[in-house]
């Protein structure tokens, strides 16, 4: 007699029954730092002479600063960088919760998950932002000496931090490159659908306001992925 095998066209179990680690990304899931970040690339282009679009440079996003220079072939990166950090703290009162998301993060904990932060942003330009949202995040990890996303060390970091399985983890995140690092973490992923990027191919679960992933937590299934 044969093992019964898993039904391929059920919902998958968004988590294991209990609390849970719901892990964020910062720009574009919590936070819109998108006026914050075009202030900060016109000013490496107008100081370095750099000839990108920000819409070429928004592309990447999600990526580690460094990473996303290479990709764009940009030289000089430490000096660069110390333009776009400088500008980004300059401008950062641009910066603005996406409607609804501190009103998401207060019934989720309310709900007894814990939460947690993973961006490639740096940690000193990604706390104050974090602070105005008001509360208690369980771990904020952003690559130090990890490897940033897609690789999923990041993600690991934080299950390793706080002790949680990768079953009892979820990551919400607004670009293809959070979808990667969570696959390659064996984290389930969940997209925003208000942030600055589409999902890739098999499309994942996708919310449209953070309302209605406090409404996905409730339930113990996905809903069925949108094609
Ligand atoms: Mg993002």
């Amino acid at each position: 007699m044969h093992a019964r095998r898993p039904d391929r066209n059920a919902p998958a179990p968004l988590l294991a029954p209990g609390s849970a680690l719901v892990l964020f990304d910062l720009d574009g899931v919590l936070v819109d730092t998108l006026p914050v970040m075009r202030s900060a690339w016109q000013a490496v282009r107008a100081e370095h002479g750099v000839d990108v679009a920000f819409e070429s440079y928004a592309q990447h996003l999600g990526r580690p600063f460094s990473d996303i220079m290479a990709s764009l072939s940009v030289e000089q990166v430490e000096e660069v960088a110390h333009t776009y950090g400088g500008v980004s703290v300059r401008d950062a009162h641009l910066a603005r919760p996406f409607p609804g998301i501190e009103a998401a993060l207060r019934d989720i904990t309310a709900d007894g998950h814990r939460i947690g932060v993973v961006t490639s942003k740096p940690l000193e330009r990604a706390v104050p932002l974090l602070g105005r949202l008001g509360c208690p995040f369980a771990v904020v990890r952003t690559p130090t000496r990890e490897r940033g996303k897609p690789a999923p060390d990041t993600l690991l970091a934080a299950l390793v931090e706080t002790g949680s399985d990768p079953a009892d983890a979820l990551y919400v995140g607004d670009m293809a490159v959070d979808q990667e690092a969570a696959r390659r973490a064996d984290v389930r992923y969940v997209h925003a659908g208000w942030g600055y990027g589409e999902p890739a191919e098999p499309k994942p679960a996708i919310v449209h306001e953070p309302a209605e992933l406090v409404r996905l937590l409730r339930v113990s299934s996905c809903p069925a992925a949108t094609a």
